[in-house]
């Protein structure tokens, strides 16, 4: 993989990159476009990454499908797909900590993700060497993250944050999807729905951040098995609001709920994306 970026590099070719977990669908191709519109030449990685899940998560049982993957990246110019043993060689111990960025949203609730979430991603980069990264919004702390590691340790990438892709009827798009039953698919249009509420409130002047919250709740609590967070927050900072998002500022909502066993979490800012569902 290395060889090839820099033989692609060596040719005066501009690189692109998208990390992935595979399982891809049209969200993870929408990155690949994207990376395609900036680079000459573009890799996608596949690849789950064991240290980013936690010892009740779902690391086994993610689904995979490497043929399936590889057909759909027909626009890419290379795959990689590395076994763990390769990305974690015996003796590996070096860890990438990440700060006051993952103590809100999903950090307290996935303790050592992000953190496994940067090693990885620093080891790709590693591999890849300079490049224009591609990450999707719809993990909107992970880019958070991704973007404040790669200003913080000097990395020779360029980061860009892409759209969330989402079914025809708001559900953004996910891996993790294909665990929900029928009935469970129809209950977790909550999210999108619940955000797309909050929209309209905040478009019609609400600024009281626990009212916004109160407009998403209204429609995510009745359809979640369990709730992580429901959160106003800078979207800079990831700080929750604590009373009201100030006049002329965005705020993110975000949100991660538990439907069945699945986990699902979506986002929107407020005063710059579009609602959610038309
Ligand atoms: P994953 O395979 O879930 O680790 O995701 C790999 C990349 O695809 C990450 O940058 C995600 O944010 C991005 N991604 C996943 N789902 C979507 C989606 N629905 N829309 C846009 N980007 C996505």
């Amino acid at each position: 993989m290395r060889a090839a970026c820099v033989a692609a590099r060596s040719a005066g070719q501009r690189v692109g990159f998208v990390p992935t977990m595979g399982a891809l669908h049209a969200g993870h191709l929408a990155l690949v476009r994207e990376a395609r519109t900036r680079a000459d030449w573009a890799a996608t990685s596949i690849f789950v990454n064991p240290t980013q899940f936690g010892p009740n998560e779902d690391f086994s049982k993610y689904p995979r499908d490497l043929d399936g993957d590889v057909a759909k990246l027909e626009g890419c110019d290379a795959v990689f797909a590395p076994e763990p043993n390769a990305m974690y060689v015996p003796g590996d111990e070096t860890r990438v900590h990440v700060g006051a960025l993952a103590a809100s949203l999903c950090g307290p609730h996935r303790p050592g993700h992000f953190e496994g979430v940067c090693t990885v991603v620093t080891k790709l980069f590693g591999i890849v060497g300079a490049c224009t990264a591609v990450f999707g919004k719809k993990d909107y702390q992970q880019l958070a993250i991704i973007r404040r590691m790669v200003a913080d340790l000097f990395l020779p990438v360029t980061v860009v944050g892409s759209p969330i892709i989402r079914e025809p009827d708001g559900l953004a798009m996910s891996s993790r999807n294909a665990y929900l039953s029928a009935d469970e698919r129809k209950r977790a249009l909550a999210l999108s729905w619940g955000l797309a509420a909050a929209t309209r409130a905040f478009e019609g002047g609400e600024r009281r951040a626990g009212a916004l919250r109160d407009a998403a709740n209204a429609l995510v609590t009745p359809a979640a098995t369990s709730i992580d967070y429901v959160t106003i927050a800078d979207p800079d900072s990831l700080v929750p609001f604590e009373s009201h998002v100030k006049v002329g500022e965005r705020a993110l909502l975000a949100v991660a709920v538990r439907v069945g066993a699945t986990r699902l979490i979506d986002n929107v800012v407020l005063g710059e994306d579009p609602s959610p569902v038309g």
